[in-house]
């Protein structure tokens, strides 16, 4: 048994142009692309013929199964990864959290305990590090052992994730010294806690005036602060979610200087806008950092064609409609949307087809960067041979409509519902393997591996 896939007569984009032809599986690798690569020994073959093929996508920022130690989302591994498959994310970068007491290794083998068994793509981890005692900033290094060598940390979130400058800082110089990315969640505490507390005692706490709570200033003045520590430690940050133009232009203009730090932004930003929080069902978009003014969208659209921003990732997060409305209140309705099945066709929707970017730019920010970037390129990321065979055929043709009935996730809604897209995924392949088919999951729980990854030389 030979496990050759054909992939017949798509568009097949590759780091050396995009050409109409063939991509030839074996076994769980890339074996050859071309025109018309041979039919015979093959053991099934998937007409791509006016498709699209694309390297599986890598979504560097989900939260499956996420305990903010407050909050529970209600899927699973099982679940979020079906999602993933279906959406055409072939490799998933998850978080363990580091819970009071614990060391970064019983984080990592926490995370890795919930996974076990149920992945049905490949997975890496960021260890999110709430606590680093002065003194032990070398325990960093197990990170680097581990093959999840980042630390992800956050400047707001009291009292389970806020780290302050201090503390920062000495993160910042750890990593540093041992090749580790720092992943910043980046909003001013101060700003953030005192917009609250004013619209809290104003008796404005209904869902309206999430975004209110959370102004684009203390997005823009910590990645401010965060570039200026990151460099005085010399270390690489990688901003999380820039959801305003303006962060995103105080990151490139610190990288102007030679200052090491890569934006990512989520299709929520470029997709959505705050005229939501006015509407209907404000609850599909409470997220920090919230939806901006229209005119943000357009300039991080920009902004991600001009190569200023380097990755999209979804943040995805699958809290139930009933958690999402429990309370009716902004300061205690967990944040998070899921997006793990729509960022796909969203982005080639409203991004290819709109013609804001190119499909070359849409696999660079959602495949070939985020491999990367967090040290699995060229194995993740790319159509060249003796790559994962990790494949998406999309077909462009197709006129549909987002709709929650035909997603994998347990929340019971998606902040898209109804919106218009163009394409739909046909074939999805990890590894080699088929694990969605038109809508259907067609995976095993448990296929799925973790990746250990080495940012050495990236
Ligand atoms: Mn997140």
């Amino acid at each position: 048994m030979s496990d050759r896939i054909l992939i017949r007569n798509g568009l097949v984009v590759t780091p050396a142009g995009t050409f109409r032809g063939d991509v030839m599986t074996h076994g769980e690798e890339i074996l050859a692309i071309g025109e018309a690569l041979p039919m015979s020994q093959v053991d099934e073959v998937i007409d791509a013929d006016g498709c699209l093929v694309l390297p599986g996508l890598v979504d560097p920022h989900v939260h499956i199964q996420l305990d903010t130690g407050i909050y529970q989302t209600k899927d699973d591994w099982g679940v979020g990864t079906r999602a993933a498959a279906c959406g055409g994310v072939t490799t998933v970068l998850d978080f363990a959290t580091q819970f009071p007491g614990q060391t970064l290794e019983q984080a990592l083998e926490n995370r890795w305990n919930e996974v076990d068994g149920k992945a049905a793509v490949d997975y890496g981890l960021h260890v999110m590090v709430t606590d680093l005692p002065a003194g032990e900033e070398d325990e960093l290094r197990t990170l680097v052992r581990l093959g999840a060598p980042e630390a992800k940390v956050y400047t707001t979130y009291r009292p389970n994730y806020y780290m302050d400058d201090d503390r920062l800082l000495r993160v910042f110089k750890a990593a540093a010294k041992h090749g580790i990315l720092v992943m910043v969640h980046a909003e001013n505490d101060a700003m953030v806690s005192a917009a609250t507390e004013r619209l809290i005692a104003a008796g404005k706490t209904s869902l309206r005036y999430h975004a209110q709570a959370r102004p684009m200033l203390a997005e823009q003045e910590a990645a401010h602060r965060v570039a200026f520590l990151a460099a005085e430690a010399g270390a690489r940050a990688y901003v999380v979610h820039n959801s305003t133009g303006g962060t995103t232009e105080i990151l490139a203009e610190a990288r102007r200087k030679g200052i090491n730090v890569i934006s990512e932004t989520c299709p929520q930003y470029l997709i959505l806008d705050d005229s939501l929080y006015e509407g209907e069902h404000p609850e599909w978009v409470i997220l920090q950092p919230p939806l901006r003014p229209r005119r943000e969208g357009a300039k991080l659209w920009s902004l991600l064609a001009s190569g200023e921003i380097s990755t999209v990732g979804t943040d995805h997060c699958d809290y139930t409609l009933e958690q999402k409305v429990s309370t009716m209140k902004f300061p205690s309705t967990p944040g998070g949307i899921p997006g793990l099945e729509t960022s796909l066709p969203l982005m080639y929707t409203y991004g290819v087809a709109a013609g804001r970017i190119s499909l070359e730019r849409l696999v660079e920010v959602m495949s070939t960067n985020p491999a990367r970037i967090f040290g699995m390129f060229p194995r993740k990321g790319t159509i060249i041979p003796g790559s994962d065979a990790d494949l998406v055929v999309y077909d462009p043709r197709h006129k549909g409509q987002i709709s929650v009935g035909r997603l994998h996730t347990v929340g019971g809604y998606t902040p898209y519902e109804g919106m218009g897209v163009q394409g739909t995924i046909r074939v999805v392949l990890s590894r080699g393997k088929p694990v969605c088919r038109d809508g259907e999951f067609v995976g095993d729980a448990g296929r799925g591996r973790y990746l250990e990854r080495s940012l050495s030389g990236s």
